[in-house]
């Protein structure tokens, strides 16, 4: 079955296949990664190696923290005003689609907030060009969603925002191009699209950032504590760190890098965008030309009923989950990292004869 869901999402193969030959026991231990203390010798180097898989696929430097936290990318909506938005403080939130605003919502119960800018008058369709961004200089950060996994919108730079720290929910886009962390202040993301299953979420943070953590704030909600610990201040999240470990082993050794990856994921997406371009309107892109994602593509047909007819055909040819989400509606074919070229084709195929046999 090729699974076009949003995530969690594919895997590799090949991580599917050392997972498998890990469960009874790891090489060497005796025991799965599911039996062994976080901080057995095994589990520290395997920890040690994902953040390092990271720093080399990312540059990431010194000065920042990576840490492996549990909560999903939702509790980083709280723990970032928590944590960076201090009394008296207002953030800056940009709102390119549902992720965006759900971030927000969580902020304002934390604190002062501002909307920079906001896409809801064309339902989140486009991105907003430079210039257009309301910025407030002392903001304590400004927050954006770098890939709104619904609306299928993606920034290919970093928004201009100045000295104010720059802070990304990459859920939906992690690691599939090559990024500049030294631009962000915090980068996060949940690892079940992208990195890994679901239950780690990786946070990138600007070292000098963890000073505004108050320490009276609850302990697991302090990024200094994360920080200070390793990400072992409680029991982390072993068994999706040990598959982030191998989803960045794929990535360095059998991808080639995320120039490598980023070269992949255009090519399949343009599989994609060139049946909607040559489509003549039968399959609509939800979003603008210039802003679409490499990783969402979003799109109707020209009616529910025929909707429903691609979703039912498609899945008769092992090709599923691709129905979108219910506030944009049609399709939604989610190809990230893991998907297969081959999975992409057959879809490609699939909709060029479905609009053969269905446009008027
Ligand atoms: N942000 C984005 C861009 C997402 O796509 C998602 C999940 O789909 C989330 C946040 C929420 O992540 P989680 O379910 O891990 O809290």
């Amino acid at each position: 079955v090729y699974n076009f869901s949003a995530g969690p999402a594919v895997m590799p193969v090949p991580v599917l296949e050392s997972i498998q030959r890990d469960m009874l026991a790891l090489p060497g231990v005796g025991a799965s990664i599911l039996e062994i203390s976080h901080r057995s010798g095994t589990f520290v180097a395997i920890a040690e190696a994902a953040e390092a898989n990271l720093r080399k696929l990312l540059s990431i430097s010194d000065d920042y923290a990576v840490l492996f936290l549990q909560g999903g990318s939702r509790l980083q909506f709280s723990m970032i005003p928590m944590n960076l938005l201090g009394k008296g403080q207002s953030a800056d939130y940009i709102l390119t689609g549902s992720w965006g605003n759900d971030a927000l919502k969580e902020a304002k119960k934390e604190g002062e907030t501002s909307v920079a800018w906001d896409g809801k008058s064309t339902n989140y369709d486009r991105l907003p060009k430079n210039g257009d961004l309301k910025l407030n200089p002392q903001a304590a950060y400004i927050h954006y969603t770098s890939n709104e996994t619904i609306q299928g919108v993606q920034f290919k730079s970093e928004p201009e925002v100045g000295e104010v720290p720059l802070v990304c929910d990459a859920s939906s886009e992690f690691l599939y191009k090559p990024l500049d962390v030294s631009k962000y202040g915090l980068l996060y993301a949940c690892a079940q699209k992208n990195a890994g299953p679901s239950g780690v979420t990786v946070v990138i943070i600007r070292k000098d950032l963890l000073k505004r953590s108050d320490p009276n704030m609850p302990g697991y909600l302090n990024y200094q504590i994360h920080a200070d610990n390793g990400s072992m201040w409680n029991t982390p999240p072993t068994f999706g760190i040990y598959v982030l470990k191998l989803v960045t082993d794929w990535l360095l050794n059998d991808v080639g890098g995320l120039d490598a990856m980023y070269q992949r994921n255009q090519d399949k997406a343009k599989l994609l965008y060139d049946v909607l371009d040559e489509s003549n309107g039968f399959y609509a892109g939800h979003a603008q030309r210039e802003d679409r994602s490499l990783m969402n593509v979003t799109f109707r047909l020209p009616s529910d009923e025929l909707t429903d007819q691609f979703v039912g055909e498609a899945k008769k040819q092992s090709l599923t989950d691709l129905k979108g989400h219910r506030s944009v509606g049609g399709i939604r074919a989610s190809i990230y990292n893991a998907m297969p070229l081959a999975g992409v084709e057959k879809l490609r195929d699939f909709m060029v004869e479905f609009k053969e046999k269905n446009a008027k």
